[in-house]
């Protein structure tokens, strides 16, 4: 068994609600989102990698300290050796998180018994996922049916970005994740890296946050709505 890893991230109280976490990055990723924060991570090679011996060494020592492994990515759906990964820590007793878009219906249903909560990514209307290189909209749909048929505890989020979502389409999309069963759902602003090549502007890139009305009708449909700026 051999997780590719590319990152750890030895402390946070953000990335899994709730709980005291370390997150493990998963190296590799089959989409390209525009606002991608983690380029780096999305190739499957590299020779930054972290070993997972020295993964599991870590893990051992913050037994008691911390309650959960966030698997995030990159994309960890991807990789083959996630369930057995995820077996290994779930036996040192650490609750798991999954930070996925949902890339991959067959390996989430392998790992979905042992998943605690996961943050999923919806990158826009499912019919418009063609937006994103590689994306599949029809697969992500899969992958959120299964995690709300499963009960598991998750967030749904979508970055804000008007070359993937434009701003009339976030309430129905919104409206969509409301009739599937979401309960929490966040938006967020993204960075604007200089290396990014065609990003739009701060001010289309904030244009969703100036609209209270649509803001108040989405907080409406949801248990918890959040937002997140940059
Ligand atoms: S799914 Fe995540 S890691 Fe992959 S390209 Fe999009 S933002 Fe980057």
């Amino acid at each position: 068994m051999s997780l590719t890893v590319g990152g750890i991230e030895k402390f946070t109280t953000v990335n899994y609600p709730g709980q005291l976490a370390a997150v493990l990055f998963c190296r590799g990723c089959p989409i390209r989102c525009p606002y991608c924060q983690n380029p780096s991570l999305q190739d499957f090679g590299g020779t930054d990698l972290i070993p997972w011996d020295i993964c599991v060494e870590f893990l051992e020592s913050r037994k008691g300290l911390l309650d959960g492994i966030v698997f995030s990515g990159g994309e960890p759906l991807a990789q083959k050796d996630l369930k057995s990964a995820m077996e290994q820590v779930k036996a040192m007793g650490y609750l798991i998180g999954l930070h996925t878009s949902g890339t991959n219906a067959q390996r989430l249903a392998d790992v979905l018994p042992l998943t605690d909560w996961i943050g999923f990514d919806v990158k826009t209307a499912f019919d418009r996922y063609d937006r994103i290189p590689h994306a599949n909209g029809k697969e992500a749909k899969t992958c959120l049916d299964m995690i709300l048929a499963a009960g598991v505890p998750m967030e749904a989020r979508t970055t804000l970005d008007p070359r993937v979502i434009a701003p009339d389409e976030l309430l129905p999309l919104a409206e969509t994740l409301s009739r599937e069963g979401v309960k929490t759902y966040a938006v967020q602003e993204y960075h604007d890296f200089p290396e990014q090549n065609g990003a739009p502007d701060k001010e289309s890139r904030t244009a969703y946050f100036a609209d209270k009305d649509l803001l108040q009708k989405i907080n409406g449909l949801f248990d918890n709505f959040i937002i997140r700026h940059s």
